[in-house]
């Protein structure tokens, strides 16, 4: 055994030793190495993830949240305009047939994500009880710090906690309601119960590239699963509204550090229909799922096709389908309540293919 282990120099070797990996990670992204990081995450990607890309679906239960200060979030432009917030969840039916259609088409359920105060913990649980029966798979949760974990069980495979940007300073100003340490005390109690741990990044919120040492602190010491990093969507009225998105080398450039710093990790990027032409280098970056699309609107048209291509062409097998109307069409109806919902999506979707059928 080396003489370290039995050494108290240890632990100050090992901290000095991880500082330095990740300078050298964080200089490579700052002096613009951006394809030796991406060759070598994609050599680590491949190894230890295999070549398949997980298509991956947030659902949504509210257009509601009782923060609503986060200053990027579309969820604070509109709390002043909405005076019932009842009214802005969405139907359980409505849920279960986005639950179904996803299933159909091969798609991860990203997370059940919410507004805080929207739903309540029995609420949430019964429609992951819902979810795990229709898709056979457990659900993540992404509804907020809660220490109500203890009421989930084999429904749930994981908790997220939205973290967003983890330089503490700027955190507490970009999201002062969401405290970085109750976060972090949520995903632990998460760990404890047995569940996974995942978080949530947006770039583009003013941080830098040294700012990657508070996440990989926090992805090490807290034990994270899973990450998904999202670039900015500068929504009107709000701050970020005339900002630039990130650029697409930055982002590609801090998964692929990220991905370098933890090969096992799970990572998932998030791409509007503006940016598609990140995926593949996303992907090459270290992404083994991709999310962000606005499923029924895209489903079946060009945009969706292009995202297919750009798996193609970054060299991975793409899970499921972005444009199979057959597997959209076939399977159950979990509740006659819900064939409603899912013959307007589906409707929606054949919508989108004769547009562009007339085009
Ligand atoms: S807590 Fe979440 S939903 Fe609410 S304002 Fe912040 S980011 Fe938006």
């Amino acid at each position: 055994m080396p003489i370290e282990f039995f050494s108290n120099e240890f632990p100050m070797k090992f901290t000095k030793l991880r500082e330095k990996v990740n300078m050298n990670l964080i200089r490579k992204i700052k002096s613009f190495q951006t394809i030796e990081l991406i060759n070598k995450a994609n050599e680590i990607t491949l190894k230890e993830h295999g070549n398949k890309i997980s298509l991956e679906r947030a659902i949504f239960l509210s257009w509601w949240c009782e923060k609503g200060d986060c200053a990027f979030c579309y969820m604070s432009s509109q709390k002043s305009k909405i005076r019932e917030p009842a009214k802005a969840r969405r139907s359980e039916e409505s849920i279960f047939a986005e639950a179904e259609l996803t299933k159909r088409l091969g798609w991860n359920v990203e997370f059940l994500s919410g507004g805080y105060g929207a739903f309540t913990t029995p609420e949430i649980k019964n429609i992951c009880e819902s979810i795990h029966k229709i898709t056979g798979k457990p659900v993540w949760l992404n509804v907020g710090i809660t220490k109500d974990l203890d009421a989930y069980g084999e429904e749930i495979a994981g908790v997220t906690g939205a973290v967003e940007v983890a330089n503490p300073e700027l955190h507490d100003k970009i999201c002062p309601s969401k405290s970085l340490d109750d976060i972090v005390e949520m995903l632990e109690l998460a760990g404890d119960l047995g569940f996974e741990k995942a978080i949530t990044i947006i770039l583009g919120l003013g941080e830098t590239p040294d700012d990657l040492k508070y996440l990989w602190d926090m992805i090490q010491t807290v034990g994270i699963n899973r990450v998904t990093f999202y670039s900015l969507n500068p929504h009107k009225d709000t701050i970020y509204e005339n900002e630039p998105q990130p650029a697409s080398l930055y982002y590609a450039g801090v998964v692929a550090a990220t991905r370098i710093k933890f090969p096992k990790l799970k990572i998932i990027t998030g791409t509007w229909t503006d940016n598609l032409a990140n995926i593949g280098p996303l992907i090459l970056a270290g992404a083994t799922g991709i999310t962000k699309f606005p499923l029924f609107k895209m489903f079946g048209t060009g945009y969706a096709k292009r995202a297919e291509n750009e798996v193609l062409w970054a060299g991975r097998e793409l899970e499921g389908t972005f444009t199979d109307f057959c597997m959209l069409k076939t399977g159950k109806i979990p509740d006659p309540k819900v064939e409603p919902f899912i013959k307007r999506y589906i409707d929606q979707c054949l919508n989108n293919k004769s547009e562009q059928d007339k085009g």
